[in-house]
C-alpha cells in the first residue's frame, strides 16, 4: 500500500491553516464573518519595494543566486542587525532562505537527531513543535503561564535541560502573546544557559519591529557576547514590511551551523527567489517611514482592541510588547452554557461559540499549547475591530 513517512504522520496541519479554511468556507456560504485569524498585515508592500523588484526583472536579475542569498542582501542583513543590536555578524555568517519558517526549519534540520529534545516556551507559535517532529526531535513543551507574563523564567529552563537538549526557542515579541524579555530577563536565562554548553538558542524575532515599548527589542545575542556562537538569531522581511508573499527570511549565527543550513538548502531550493532578495533588499536599506507609520497603526489598533476587550466582563488580556496579536484569557467563561444549552467546557468551544453565534472568528489557545485563551489579530481595520469587540461582547452577555 502506498504510505507517507512517519516524519509526515506525525505533522499536523497548522491550526491557524485550518481556522482560515473554515473561515473562507463560511464566506464562501454567504456568511459575513469577521476574521480574528489573520497572520499577516493589511497593509500593501511598499511602493519603493516593489519597483526595486521591478527593476531587479528589467535588468535581468532572474537566475539562480548564492544559494545563501545574494552578497548584497546578506550585507544589508549585517548592517540591520548591526544598526539594531550593535552586533557584527560576518555576510558568511548570514543565510538567506524561503521565509524565517524555512530557515527555522532548516536549524533544526541540520541538528536534530533521533531523540534530541527542543524546548519550547508555551504559549509557542504553532509550527515549532511540528517542526520539531518532522525533523525527529521530541518537543519539549514548557508551560509559561501570564503570572509570568508568559515568559519562560531561568527556573523553567533549568528544570527542562537535559543531556539531550539541542535546543531552546526564544520567540520575542511572541506570536501568540505578544510578551517580550527584556535585557535583564535574558541576560537570567543566559546565566542558566552559560552553564549548560550543549545548549543552543535560536531566537525568532520576527515581530522585533513592530514594537510598543520604549526603546527597541533586545536580542539574547546582544544581551551575552559570550552566547554569539550558540545563538541562531531568525528574522525576515515578512511582517514589518508587509511582505508575507515575498518569502524572504534569514538567520544569522556560527559558521558551522550556517555551512549545514546551506548544504540542505542546496539541495532543497539551490536559493530564494532573486526577485524577491532584490525587493528585501530595498526594504532594509530604503527608507524605513513605511514601518514608522505602520507601527503608529498597529499601536492605535492594539489600544482599541486592548480597551473594548478590557471592558468585556470576564474576558481580560494583557497588553501585547509588540507583534499584533492579543491572546486573551477566556477561562472564567468556561463552564458556561449558550443560550442553546451547551456548555463551553474548553477554549475551543469558545471560539466555536464566537463563530457560530456572531460570526466573529479567532483562534483557540490550545492550539499554542495554552488552553483557557483564545488570540485575536488586529492586523485589520478599526471599524472591523470594534464591530468584532462588540460582537465577542454580546456572545459573552449571553452566556449563562
Ligand atoms: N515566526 C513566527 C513567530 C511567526 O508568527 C511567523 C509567521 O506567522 C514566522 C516565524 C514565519 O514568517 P515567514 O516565514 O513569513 O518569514
Amino acid at each position: 500500500a502506498q504510505r507517507v513517512a512517519q516524519r509526515v504522520a506525525r505533522v499536523k496541519p497548522s491550526p491557524s491553516t485550518a481556522a482560515a479554511q473554515r473561515v473562507r468556507e463560511l464566506k464562501a456560504q454567504g456568511r459575513d464573518i469577521l476574521d480574528l485569524t489573520v497572520g499577516e498585515p493589511d497593509f500593501d508592500t511598499p511602493d519603493h519595494v516593489k519597483d526595486a523588484a521591478i527593476a531587479a526583472i528589467r535588468q535581468g536579475d532572474t537566475k539562480y543566486t548564492p544559494v545563501n542569498g545574494t552578497p548584497q542582501l546578506r550585507a544589508a542583513i549585517a548592517d540591520t542587525f548591526e544598526r539594531r543590536h550593535g552586533l557584527r555578524y560576518p555576510t558568511d555568517g548570514i543565510t538567506v532562505g524561503g521565509g524565517a519558517k524555512q530557515i527555522i526549519f532548516l536549524a533544526l534540520a541540520a541538528t536534530l537527531d533521533a531523540g534530541d529534545e527542543v524546548v519550547i516556551p508555551a504559549p509557542y507559535w504553532v509550527s515549532y513543535p511540528d517542526m520539531v517532529l518532522a525533523n525527529d526531535g521530541t518537543p519539549v513543551i514548557v508551560p509559561c503561564p501570564e503570572t509570568d507574563g508568559f515568559k519562560l523564567t531561568p527556573q523553567r529552563l533549568e528544570s527542562a535541560i537535559t543531556a539531550r537538549t539541542r535546543w531552546v526557542i526564544l520567540n520575542t515579541p511572541g506570536n501568540p502573546t505578544g510578551a517580550a524579555y527584556t535585557a535583564d530577563e535574558l541576560r537570567a536565562l543566559a546565566d542558566v544557559l552559560l552553564a549548560h554548553p550543549h545548549v543552543r538558542v535560536l531566537t525568532d524575532e520576527i515581530y522585533d519591529e513592530i514594537w510598543y515599548e520604549p526603546g527597541q527589542a533586545t536580542s539574547l545575542a546582544a544581551v551575552e557576547p559570550r552566547l554569539t556562537d550558540r545563538v541562531f538569531l531568525t528574522n525576515g522581511v515578512s511582517k514589518a514590511y508587509a511582505m508575507t508573499g515575498w518569502r524572504i527570511g534569514y538567520g544569522a549565527g556560527p559558521a558551522e551551523l550556517v555551512t549545514a543550513i546551506n548544504t540542505l538548502q542546496s539541495q532543497i531550493s539551490s536559493c530564494p527567489s532573486s526577485i524577491s532578495q532584490a525587493a528585501a533588499t530595498a526594504a532594509l536599506t530604503g527608507d524605513q517611514e513605511f514601518v514608522r507609520r505602520t507601527v503608529a497603526v498597529y499601536r492605535a489598533r492594539r489600544d482599541l482592541t486592548i480597551n473594548l476587550l478590557g471592558d468585556i466582563p470576564d474576558l481580560s488580556c494583557t497588553p501585547p510588547s509588540g507583534g499584533f496579536y492579543a491572546f486573551v484569557n477566556c477561562a472564567a467563561q468556561l463552564g458556561k452554557r449558550t443560550p442553546s444549552g451547551d456548555e463551553l467546557r474548553t477554549d475551543e468551544d469558545f471560539a466555536a461559540y464566537l463563530l457560530e453565534s456572531q460570526h466573529v472568528a479567532v483562534i483557540h489557545g490550545a492550539a499554542y499549547g495554552s488552553p483557557g485563551y483564545f488570540r485575536v489579530s488586529f492586523a485589520t481595520r478599526d471599524d472591523v475591530l470594534t464591530e468584532a469587540c462588540e460582537r465577542i461582547g454580546r456572545a459573552c452577555a449571553a452566556l449563562s
